[in-house]
């Protein structure tokens, strides 16, 4: 006999539907309209045998080890890496700007003290914005923060 009706078995409906069924011993009806369940999330593999994301790409990334542990119950894990980078002035270089993009495309001299004075000002484990940057009134971080707001005009025109 059913005791429990979970409309929908997207991902929240699905877990949902899971625990009623196996940690609190109820009869569970799950209703999907769609073909499928998960349905953002949800893949098949293609003929080519290449994972098709039906409905946009989805990454999983988690630091708590419940979920993890949890959804470990259900899938196998792909690893996936990727890297983001932008095209500037001809070269690749990553995003968000780093002490990497400042090497591409500074003049060495130039991008050495805007480094070291990044370091003195902000230390080495900050996230700094185009705020920050302004705030110090520095001739190099200003040429800095002005190159940044170009590109990313330049990439929205
Ligand atoms: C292109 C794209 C990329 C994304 N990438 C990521 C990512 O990389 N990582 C990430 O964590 N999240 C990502 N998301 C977000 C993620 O897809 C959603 O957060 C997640 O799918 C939401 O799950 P949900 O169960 O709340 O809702 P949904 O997945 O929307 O599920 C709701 C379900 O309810 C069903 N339903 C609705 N009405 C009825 C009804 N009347 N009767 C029966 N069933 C019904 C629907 O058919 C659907 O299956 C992405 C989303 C999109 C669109």
């Amino acid at each position: 006999m059913i005791n429990c009706i979970v409309v929908s078995a997207g991902l929240a409906g699905a877990t949902i539907a899971e625990q009623l069924a196996n940690k609190y011993s109820q009869n569970v009806l799950a209703i999907e309209s769609r073909f499928n369940v998960a349905w953002h999330c949800y893949d098949k593999l293609g003929k080519s045998g290449i994972r098709l994301h039906m409905y946009g790409p989805h990454l999983f990334h988690t630091d708590n080890s419940k979920v993890w542990t949890y959804l470990s119950h259900f899938t196998d894990w792909d690893m996936y890496e990727h890297r983001a980078l932008v095209v500037i002035h001809g070269e690749k270089v990553p995003v968000p700007f780093n002490f990497v993009s400042l090497e591409a495309l500074f003049p060495p001299a130039l991008a050495e003290r805007i480094e070291s004075k990044l370091l003195d000002i902000f230390g080495s484990d900050r996230k700094i914005n185009i705020l920050d940057l302004r705030s110090k009134h520095d001739e190099d971080l200003e040429l800095l923060a002005n190159f940044i707001i170009k590109m990313c005009l330049s990439s929205t025109a």
